[in-house]
């Protein structure tokens, strides 16, 4: 079967699907984070945070804190977390974030203010509402935050008590993430994780009074014992949730890397075809639903602001996703968490322990990162373009960057014919212009301009299907 349906702005055409969708990266970063490497050091990002100070005009800070700890293991978890009823291990973390708060604001200085906050995990809400105080006392005392920070949190609704939304909300919170994943029983049973809707309603309705100002939901589609009907009436429950946004990830079933995987059956797992038709019905149906889609995995009613950043083409693309907010420099605080600092991006150590024992030496805790060239900034600014589905100009290139961009990307644009030839791009004299039809497939468009793609990595790279 071949289907060719155009709705709103974009076309689902399954013969595209399987020619043009190719596994790789989600450009949250370029380079990406599996090209980071060790000779980065501590004093590598020592020197791009005092840099920062010495030079006028810096881009405010958009700031991620990474709170690893969950209750019970979901088993499609790729994430980095630690599985624990102990919650006197909050309370040590968070001894730990303050000296890397202290380490990190010494070296910064004071006078950039902080316009973007993101609390990831693991559970952020696995600490409690002291803790979460806590937090925010220890963040605001090293960091000025705009009147108009995002400030936004991701939520595991099994962790939503009476209180717990008007509590975030008070604490200055106005954005937040709810993991659905899947509203069927049996999915929810083959995954470990049981939410029932009531709980995912009550959530959203608890964060309206609230005032939060978006509202996100996450599924996934792909996970054991999912068929297209039982995704279907998914959909139906969280349309009639109505969260303002909707994140469609694709579970990448990767046991070999991540252990947690190994507890999910094989052979439950929907079929590559299956997986296909869940992913068309489901675009379909959020679109026929109103919503909008904004690139890669992400949707959005029409008056969200992420829809109305891709209209005036202002959108962005950092590790939380797509976002408004231009520029800043990333501030990561705890396991894992990414940096980017100038041209330069740092990753903390992945362990608690490595964490604590270099922040009880007085050090920050880099594990590895990379200094971006010049042809690193060229790269990432024409792909995160690409990837927000915004035009490459050729004459803003030659401004900023000082090169003839057919001449510098020849083999590029040689390489691009395929995607013009199918009607995903349009070249001119002028520009590289993402078509209707093309915006399903920015990641295989951007990765024609990823020149560490031709070097071996130890990631194995998802697809959008
Ligand atoms: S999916 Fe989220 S809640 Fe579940 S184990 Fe992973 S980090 Fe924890």
């Amino acid at each position: 079967m071949t289907m060719t349906q155009p709705l709103q702005d974009i076309e689902l055409s399954e013969e595209l699907i399987r020619k043009f969708d190719k596994s790789g990266p989600r450009y949250t970063s370029y380079p990406t984070a599996d090209r980071f490497n060790s000779a980065f050091s501590e004093q590598n990002y020592v020197t791009y945070l005092a840099q920062r100070v010495e030079s006028p005009g810096n881009p405010p800070l958009s700031i991620y804190v990474h709170l690893p700890f969950c209750e019970s293991l979901c088993y499609f978890c790729a994430c980095n977390k630690i599985i624990t009823r102990d919650h006197d291990r909050a309370r040590e973390y968070l001894r730990y974030l303050d000296k890397e708060m202290a380490l990190v604001s010494a070296h910064l200085g004071h006078d950039r203010k902080a316009v973007q906050l993101h609390l990831g995990g693991g559970t952020p809400t696995f600490f409690n509402a002291d803790e979460l105080h806590q937090l925010m006392s220890m963040l605001r005392s090293h960091f000025e935050f705009a009147a108009d920070a995002e400030l936004g949190v991701e939520i595991d609704p099994r962790t939503v008590r009476d209180g717990t939304l008007s509590m975030l909300a008070g604490l200055g919170f106005n954005r937040n993430s709810f993991g659905v994943q899947d509203f069927d029983p049996e999915v929810q049973r083959a995954v470990n994780r049981i939410q029932p809707l009531e709980m995912v309603e009550q959530a959203v309705a608890q964060s309206r009074s609230a005032n939060f100002q978006s509202i996100n939901a996450d599924l996934i589609y792909g996970l054991p014992k999912q068929t297209v009907e039982s995704f279907s009436r998914t959909l139906d429950s969280l349309i009639r949730v109505a969260p303002d946004r909707i994140a469609l990830y694709n579970y990448a079933h990767l046991p070999s890397r991540f252990k947690a995987q190994r507890q999910i059956v094989s052979g439950d797992l929907p079929s590559a075809d299956v997986r296909l038709q869940i992913f068309l019905m489901s675009t379909r149906r959020l679109l026929d639903a109103g919503y909008v889609y904004i690139g890669l995995d992400h949707f959005s009613k029409p008056d969200d602001e992420l829809n109305k950043a891709r209209l005036d083409m202002s959108l962005h693309r950092n590790f939380q996703g797509y976002t408004t907010r231009a520029e800043c420099d990333l501030i990561g605080f705890g396991v894992s968490a990414i940096s980017k600092v100038g041209n330069s991006y740092s990753q903390s150590v992945r362990t608690v322990n490595a964490y604590y024992r270099h922040l009880d030496a007085g050090q920050l805790p880099v594990e590895k990162g990379v200094e971006l060239d010049n042809d690193d900034l060229l790269r990432r600014r024409i792909i995160m373009t690409l990837m927000c589905s915004a035009p490459v100009i050729f004459d803003a290139i030659k401004r900023s960057h000082g090169i003839h961009f057919q001449a510098y990307f020849a083999s590029e644009m040689a390489l691009l014919e395929q995607y013009e030839d199918a009607g995903l791009i349009a070249i001119d004299a002028t520009a590289i212009r993402v078509t209707a039809k093309g915006r399903l497939f920015v990641r295989a468009i951007a990765m024609v301009f990823d020149k560490y793609l031709a070097r071996p990595s130890e990631s194995t790279y998802s697809k959008l299907i």
